[in-house]
């Protein structure tokens, strides 16, 4: 009998003796980004200084006696300005994201990760993290320094400083953010009470400032490029929105190899005007290297093109040598800035843009629901009428309270019995029980439809209608 040999082990020993081990893990290299001025360092300036001031000063601004700007979970209702949204509305806001979602995609095609450059909130808080650390621990330099230093007093009360400092604009964050879903003003008099020993901050109201202060704590002052890199989907996806005229920032080869270091290389007659000063990667947040071409880690920020402008000023050399272009242009071609992918997304962006704000426009402010009473079918009263019974259900998502006409169409004879007017606060509902009825003696009415009407007293255009039935108990 021939003896099976039963495998319980691979070995995968590398028989060639110049087999080279290769981790599939890499530990994180700590990136201090050296600060940089610029053309594109002021425009950024600008775009995430508005960012945060737009984000942190919305919940504060006030509209019609309310918070602008007010997501009202619990009363189910968004407030935007004049504008109330409510949860049959949801499809408004299904559509404003697929719009953001083309206009991102439009943007992509046209100009590559300028969005994450600029206005990402990632971006923009890590940058306010960053200066806060560049202004407790200093430069670039120092920052390397003091991380490699024991731990001294000084390292430890500038470490806390910073961490305290980083902490308290999470913590701003953290409760701006909570202040678009319960009005702010209460929602910071309620927190100055707990400061002063009264707690009344409600349990979701304090786990979502908590969580939001974590992650901002986190996100912005820790894992920074590292959310870019592993944790955003958009860095993944934007390549294959990228074509050959997609601005991108690129270091142009072509103009800068071969590089060689230091001035007296620079005579050299074949010299290329890069220097290798580094000085694009000091400053680079995801610590790339321009110079190896395009990568997804690049969020198109401008910084490198500052610092290699800074560069060239020095060694008398034109602006340029890492700048916004195409991969058409870097080779010798024109760039085409209308495209069949952007004419495309132009095209349905604008379609949607304006069909939006039509069905905005449109939009009627008030909602009628006509339920009908299931439990009768049809009643006959004592007199011999027979009668259905109704639930009007009326929403007023105006800012000012409302008093509406109730009336209906129907076969003849059918007589109406209840509410003829109804007031609805701003922003409020209302129920009134309404029954329409018909004597057989002098009518025939048979089983069919009848039509609701809703209409603002103040005649400014509200209109709604719904169907219902009426049910006479023969066909
Ligand atoms: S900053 Fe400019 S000159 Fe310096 S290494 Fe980068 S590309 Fe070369
Ligand atoms: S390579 Fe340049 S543009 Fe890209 S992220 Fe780094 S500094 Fe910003």
């Amino acid at each position: 009998m021939t003896e099976k040999k039963r495998i319980t082990t691979i070995d995968v020993t590398p028989r060639d003796s110049d087999a080279v081990e290769i981790s599939l893990y890499a530990a994180r290299e700590k990136i201090h980004p050296k600060s940089i001025n610029g053309r594109f360092e002021r425009i950024r300036q600008l775009t995430v200084w508005s960012t945060m001031g737009l984000y942190l000063a919305m919940p504060w601004v006030q509209w019609d006696g309310r918070q602008a700007v007010w997501f009202d979970l619990p009363g189910r209702q968004f407030h935007i300005f004049s504008l109330s949204f409510w949860p049959q509305d949801f499809v408004f806001l299904s559509w404003l994201l697929i719009l953001a979602a083309f206009a991102l995609f439009f943007v992509t095609v046209l100009a590559g990760r300028v969005y994450c450059g600029y206005v990402c909130p990632q971006t923009t808080w890590t940058r306010f993290f960053t200066s806060i650390e560049d202004w407790i621990e200093g430069d670039r330099s120092a920052r390397f320094k003091l991380d490699a230093a024991p731990w001294t007093a000084s390292k430890i009360i500038k470490r806390t400083s910073k961490h305290s400092a980083w902490l308290f604009l999470a913590l701003i964050t953290g409760i701006t953010f909570v202040g678009y879903f319960t009005p702010i003003t209460e929602l910071v008099y309620r927190l100055s009470q707990g400061f002063l020993g009264s707690w009344e901050i409600g349990g979701w109201e304090a786990f979502w400032i908590g969580f939001f202060t974590l992650a901002t704590y986190m996100n912005a002052g820790w894992m920074r490029e590292q959310v870019c890199m592993y944790m955003c989907p958009y860095a993944r996806f934007q390549s294959v929105m990228f074509d050959d005229d997609t601005l991108i920032v690129s270091y142009d080869e072509r103009r800068g190899e071969p590089r060689t270091r230091g001035a007296k290389s620079r005579d050299e007659s074949n010299a290329g005007d890069c220097i290798d000063c580094g000085l694009c990667v000091q400053v680079c947040p995801t610590g790339i290297d321009i110079r190896d071409g395009l990568q997804y880690e690049c969020i198109t920020c401008a910084a490198c093109i500052d610092a290699c402008d800074l560069v060239m000023d020095k060694v008398g050399k034109p602006h340029g040598l890492i700048r916004y272009t195409t991969q058409h242009a870097l080779e010798g071609l024109k760039t085409r800035i209308l495209r069949p992918r952007l004419i495309a997304y132009g095209a349905v962006l604008t379609a949607m843009t304006v069909m939006f704000a039509a069905a905005l426009w449109l939009r009627v402010p008030a909602e009628l629901d006509v339920i009908r009473d299931r439990t009768n079918l049809y009643r006959i009263a004592s007199d011999g009428s027979i009668e259905n019974s109704y639930r009007l259900e009326v929403m007023n998502k105006t800012q000012r309270s409302q008093t509406f006409r109730l009336t209906f169409e129907g076969p003849d004879g059918l007589v109406w019995s209840g509410p003829e007017e109804i007031y609805v606060s701003a922003g409020g509902h209302a129920t009134v029980g309404v029954t329409l009825g018909f004597d057989p003696f002098y009518h025939t009415v048979a089983t069919g439809p009848v039509w609701f009407y809703l209409e603002d007293i103040d005649e400014q255009g509200i209109r709604r209608q719904r169907e219902s039935r009426f049910i006479s108990g023969s066909p």
